[in-house]
């Protein structure tokens, strides 16, 4: 018993991560599970080129507004770490404290995890390109200092932001402690620009 709507078109024309023709899009349908009333986002992303296809499925939160929208989760205590973030493939998570940030990205990958769980891919990626690159002397202290300060944000030791942007609204953040959640509504346009300090992409 559930009702499918039209699909909604996210994106088309984007670069195949498989193929590398510019033949990607990726679509949304909202799926309603008419016994229990629970939304979910189903995601297709797919090439026509080579036939490459990857779904995925992202609970809808109740209540979801319509438009974009800034989630700033305040991590303070060692709870917050399990505060769960659902991002969209339209979405840019940012932790400002430690200059990363996951731009939306192409080939449309969901995450759904925990602060946690963020923060230790972070730093697992961040070791694997320590380990199979060769770089400057002052790049390899400055990654060594980001990986120290991961390691304060995973022991409670050091406070620190998420930011969540999703100009679609897709995305959320599911906090353990309701007063560490902001969340705006924000206006087209607006959102956060590349920043320079880039580390993760
Ligand atoms: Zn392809």
């Amino acid at each position: 018993m559930v009702s499918l709507q039209e699909p909604n078109v996210i994106f088309s024309g984007e670069t195949c991560p498989a193929c590398g023709k510019p033949t990607l899009s990726q679509i949304y349908i909202v799926h309603v599970d008419k016994i229990t009333g629970d939304e979910t986002f189903l995601f297709t992303t797919s090439c026509s080129t080579c036939y490459f296809k990857k779904a995925s499925i992202l609970p809808l939160m109740a209540g979801k507004e319509s438009g974009a929208t800034r989630n700033v989760l305040h991590v303070e205590e060692l709870a917050d770490l399990d505060s769960k973030i659902y991002r969209a493939p339209s979405a840019t998570v940012e932790v400002p404290e430690l200059g990363m940030k996951v731009e939306p990205s192409g080939a449309g990958e969901i995450f759904v995890t925990n602060v946690e769980g963020m923060l230790s891919r972070f730093k697992e990626r961040l070791e694997f390109i320590l380990k199979t690159h060769q770089a400057e002397l002052s790049a390899m202290k400055r990654a060594g200092e980001t990986l120290d300060e991961i390691d304060s944000c995973l022991t409670g030791k050091k406070s620190f932001h998420v930011i969540l942007e999703d100009p679609e609204g897709f995305s959320y953040i599911l906090p353990t402690r309701k007063s560490s959640l902001e969340k705006t509504s924000i206006t087209t346009g607006e959102t956060t620009g590349k920043g320079s300090d880039e580390t993760n992409s």
